[in-house]
């Protein structure tokens, strides 16, 4: 199935069940008339709305892969090599979820490539592994397994962009609004909606203006106190609490 891309769309990533976050994204989302949404996983694992986050973003019908929270949620297996705190929130989340939104999530695709431009949750280079992209290397493994213009990718909660040039050289722009090029090639990370982890409390999300060739990051607040009052109520590590006061 091939998907049209839409001239104006939005990129976002691991959600982890903060309803409170997805909420203010799509409020504000809409507000600056996106068309199309891409969504790169991690829907649940560490928040305390796990089935609401599903249902809203499964209604929305849109592009959406697989995130490594997602799937250990559904496969207890796979739990191991997580620390503690975020393996006891994905087993308190194994047990909330309810079996559509299980079978919906178990149904995801681990990478989507539509258009001049590919989605996946950790790495392009074997995203089922679940690979984090953060030394130069894993930069060169993941421009190695796309040929779109673009990749985007999420995992590791914390925004940035690599431009390969038209010389083969990367760039790492520092700026939030980036003017795209037909002629380089890019690596995404849109960062989180949910826990974002580059001590900016703010939720994240990526705008794209195709028509414009604009690429940008928007930051927008949220009541998190919200979020933190529901993980408090739903036993879950008061860490977790915390950390998304503090970004990180
Ligand atoms: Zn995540």
């Amino acid at each position: 199935m091939s998907i049209e891309v839409k001239s104006r769309f939005a990129v976002f990533s691991d959600v982890h069940a903060n309803l409170a976050a997805l909420q203010k994204f799509l409020k504000d989302a809409q507000a600056r008339g996106i068309e199309q949404y891409f969504c790169l996983g991690d829907i649940v694992g560490y928040g305390p709305r796990p089935n609401e986050c599903c249902e809203i973003v499964r209604e929305m019908d849109i592009p959406v892969v697989l995130g490594n929270h997602d799937y250990a949620c559904l496969h207890e297996e796979d739990r191991l090599h997580f620390n503690d705190i975020a393996r006891q929130a994905i087993e308190w989340t194994a047990d909330q979820l309810n079996a559509e939104n299980r079978e919906w999530l178990s149904s995801l695709p681990c990478r989507i490539d539509a258009g001049d431009y590919t989605f996946v949750h950790a790495s392009a280079c074997k995203p089922s592994e679940w690979t984090y992209v953060i030394s130069r290397k894993d930069v060169d493994d993941c421009f190695e397994a796309f040929q779109n213009s673009v990749c985007f990718i999420g995992h590791s909660h914390q925004p940035f962009v690599v431009i390969e040039d038209d010389k083969g050289q990367m760039q790492f722009p520092e700026q939030q609004t980036i003017q795209k090029k037909g002629v380089y090639r890019y690596l995404v990370n849109v960062g989180s909606i949910g826990q974002p982890r580059d001590q900016d409390a703010r939720l994240c999300y990526f705008l794209v203006d195709q028509t414009e060739s604009l690429m940008s990051f928007i930051r927008v607040d949220y009541p998190i106190e919200e979020t933190q009052k529901e993980i408090n109520a739903a036993g879950l590590p008061i860490q977790l609490a915390n950390r998304i006061e503090k970004g990180w």
